[in-house]
């Protein structure tokens, strides 16, 4: 039977054809580690060290952590180590997070905030048969209190709203509840470490009811896709963390061709369509521009000549153009000035409500029956505009 995870369930939501790669057909890339979760699993070390100490009575000291961390970074690292982000080196990563372990000792020294019961403490949820797992990088309590920590190393900060609709610790909360029969309240707090951050919440009982029914639509919905493997790909921001992209439709182009030789860059086959394709798209806007600009003089000059001739219609060879010069009457609209002006003119006459928001267009019919007086004042935001337009027809067979 499938275990999931808080993991798994997020996996399919972000993209569910990671998912498919990941857990259905359970492919294993031999892809490097991105730095981001290289510095964060020696950071979680760090503090396994810390409490798994204190356990047995040992209080490290901040130097003795951070030379723990150290050497464990240097055990560890490889140069397959990806740095996904521009303009950081290696370097950075392992100072942020020596600067995390120092600011977090020295926020919680002594470190007597309740008691540790688990250090990456396995917990099982069930949901309606259902089996749910994960671990919980920190179980405390203090009397019926209890307490799931949990250590980020990212360097975004979400707000208050996110944690209060977090699922994986209220997942984990559930199987607190059923491990323990002391519980009274549970708290979840996230350390953000990069910013030295704590923030806590708790769930209602009701609150996590519904999460209970939401896992259960989210499963249900893995288990449709399963059935008739149907897992689209879903390009989000996350994509450039993908270990899969060599694999998926919607990135493997691109890492291809980002990993080869210039040369044989230039003369791949899809490289090239996509620059012709490119080209001829810009070739065709330049000459659409250009028509554009052309018919734009064209049209000047048939308006030009119908006035100067007096006629409305111009015959061509197979075709004639019939010209259409009127006169329109416009007001202000709202961001033309005395737009302001008008409109208080209109209310103290009492009219607003004929036209409302007032409608320029149909100011000039909502004016019939107005007072001479009010028409004559409204008239001076007028002004007249010339509309021309050119229609093409055929040629009767006598014309
Ligand atoms: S690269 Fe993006 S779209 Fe493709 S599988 Fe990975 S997450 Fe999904």
């Amino acid at each position: 039977m499938t275990v999931y995870s808080h993991s798994r369930l997020s996996t399919f939501e972000n993209c569910p054809l990671q998912y498919r790669l990941k857990y259905v057909d359970k492919i294993k890339l031999d892809e490097s580690e991105t730095i981001e979760a290289f510095m964060g699993s020696r950071v979680h070390e760090a503090l396994e060290k810390l409490y798994k100490d204190l356990r047995l009575s040992k209080t490290n000291t901040v130097d003795e952590l951070l030379s723990f961390y150290d050497d464990n970074w240097k055990k560890n690292y490889s140069g397959d180590i990806r740095v996904v982000k521009e303009g950081y080196s290696p370097q950075n990563y392992r100072d942020t997070g020596a600067k995390c372990i120092r600011e977090y000792y020295a926020r919680y020294q002594p470190f007597n905030d309740g008691k540790t019961l688990g250090i990456e403490q396995i917990i099982h949820i069930d949901i309606e048969g259902y089996k749910l797992r994960g671990f919980i990088d920190r179980l405390s309590c203090s009397g019926g209190i209890y307490e799931i920590h949990d250590y980020k190393t990212s360097q975004y900060l979400p707000l208050q709203s996110h944690f209060d609709s977090d699922r994986q610790l209220a997942l984990y909360q559930l199987g607190v509840q059923d491990m323990f029969a002391d519980v009274r309240e549970v708290d979840l707090v996230w350390h953000y470490l990069v910013f030295d951050k704590e923030i806590r919440s708790r769930r209602a009982a009701q609150e996590l009811l519904e999460l209970k029914n939401e896992i259960l639509v989210l499963i249900g919905t893995i288990e449709r896709a399963e059935e008739d493997n149907d897992f689209q790909a879903k390009e989000t921001g996350l994509c450039d963390w993908c270990e899969y992209q060599s694999l998926c439709t919607k990135r493997m182009h691109i890492v291809k061709t980002g990993q080869m030789s210039l040369n044989k860059y230039l003369n791949d086959p899809g490289v090239k369509l996509v620059n012709q394709y490119v080209e001829k798209t810009n070739e065709k806007k330049k000459l659409m521009e250009e028509i554009d600009a052309e018919l734009e003089l064209l049209k000047e000059a048939i308006i030009a000549y119908a006035k100067k001739e007096g006629v409305e219609v111009i015959r061509g060879n197979d075709k004639k153009l019939r010209v259409r010069i009127e006169e329109k009457t416009h007001f202000p609209t709202k961001e033309e000035k005395g737009r302001g002006e008008l409109d208080a003119i209109i209310k103290e006459a009492g009219k607003w409500e004929a036209v409302s928001d007032l409608n320029v267009h149909a100011l000039a019919k909502a004016m019939n029956g107005w007072s001479p007086q009010l028409i004559e004042k409204i008239k001076e935001f007028r002004r007249m505009e010339e509309s021309c337009r050119i229609y093409v027809s055929g040629l009767k067979e006598r014309e």
